[in-house]
């Protein structure tokens, strides 16, 4: 059996942690059809029956509610503890969890105890004797292959390697409440207080259809009076490079790649970006990608499906005027 530990918010399952669960069928098909099964630790933000149903669509088999007092905040290693005992009375062969945070830090803890490895950042499984994966290292610049050799094995399945999609055929989302028990020392750390996240201004970003890219070639924090333009006419959003936020350019919502949105949009314009890996991991599954940079050879350019060769300050200008005047026609 596969064991997917799930986090959740009001709407049900997070969009990580459906992934997550979809990762883990694609696992189980290969596998010969192992069951998927779900670990949800203390009490959901969402009523419990409406997580059973939703994760029956994503093809889990039983819903093991681990619950009590030592689940009512979070501590990453009882919530291993409650992980341990799920797998041991259900009998897993892998542990899985969405790689945030929280299901790193809950998977570290176990393989500790395990005292097996944990793979962390896995985008692919490449086969399964050995069970080989393909994983996220040095901060997403490089792939490496890892073979897990014990069992359980344990690993963490990076935000949006694969897409979040319901299974062709549902599973029973049976939902088997426990009560672990949580030895004192793994009481010791837990959450005492949270605050508020903060409102995600991304939102507009991540759901445009056409996006205009901005990197260090802007020049400035000044430099973006064309590029804004473009946005506007092309009813479109800024999306910058990470330089262009820790250089204060830029507010921070507005990065594109790793450590900022995903973005899907019909068509990104990279202007003086030079489309290192980590930007790329944002924007590479925009359908149309034209990108406008003064250096032929930068991997934007080669990555690109059309590009201008230029001044992004001659270029840009000329293109607002072009669509000015062909509004206007
Ligand atoms: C752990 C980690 C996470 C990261 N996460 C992100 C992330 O989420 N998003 C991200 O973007 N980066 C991220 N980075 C940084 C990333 O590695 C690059 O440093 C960054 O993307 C480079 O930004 P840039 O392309 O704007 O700048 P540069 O690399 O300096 O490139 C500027 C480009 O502009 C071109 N140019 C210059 N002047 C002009 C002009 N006048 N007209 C046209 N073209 C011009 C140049 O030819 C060049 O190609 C991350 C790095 C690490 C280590």
């Amino acid at each position: 059996m596969i064991l997917v530990l799930v986090e959740t918010d009001a709407s049900g399952a997070v969009e990580v942690s459906r992934e997550t669960l979809s990762f883990a069928r694609d696992l189980s098909a290969s596998g010969g059809g192992v069951p998927v099964d779900a670990v949800v630790v203390g009490e959901p933000a969402c009523p419990a029956g409406e997580l059973a149903t939703q994760l029956a669509a994503y093809g889990v088999r039983d819903v093991h509610h681990a619950t009590g007092d030592a689940f009512g905040s979070y501590g990453g290693a009882a919530w291993a503890s409650a992980v341990q005992s799920v797998r041991e009375t259900a009998g897993s062969v892998v542990v899985t969890a969405a790689g945030t945070p929280r299901g790193m830090e809950v998977l570290a803890h176990l393989a500790a105890r395990l005292g097996v490895a944990m793979a962390a950042n896995v985008v692919a499984f490449d086969g399964l004797a050995p069970f080989t994966v393909t994983r996220q290292v040095v901060g997403g610049a490089a792939l490496e292959d890892m073979v897990l050799g014990e069992r359980p094995a344990i690993f963490t399945v990076a935000g949006h390697a694969v897409e979040a999609t319901p299974a062709a055929n549902p599973g029973e989302g049976r939902v088997v409440t426990t009560t672990p028990e949580v030895a004192p020392a793994d009481l010791v750390a837990r959450v005492v207080s949270a605050e508020p996240a903060q409102e995600d201004l991304s939102g507009g970003l991540k759901s445009a259809r056409v996006v205009v890219g901005a990197g260090r070639g802007a020049g400035s924090a000044d430099g973006f009076g064309d590029l804004l333009e473009l946005v506007d006419l092309l009813d479109g959003a800024l999306g910058v490079s990470r330089v262009v936020t820790s250089l204060g350019w830029r507010p921070h919502h507005e990065q594109v790649g790793q450590t900022g949105s995903r973005i899907s949009p019909d068509l990104y314009v990279a202007c003086g970006i030079s489309g290192a890996i980590q930007h790329w991991a944002g924007c590479a599954s925009a359908k149309t990608i034209v990108a406008i940079n003064t250096d032929p050879d930068a991997p934007m350019v080669a990555k690109a499906h059309y590009a201008v060769i230029g001044d992004l300050h001659e270029i840009v200008p000329a293109i607002n005027e072009e669509i000015r005047r062909r509004r206007s026609a």
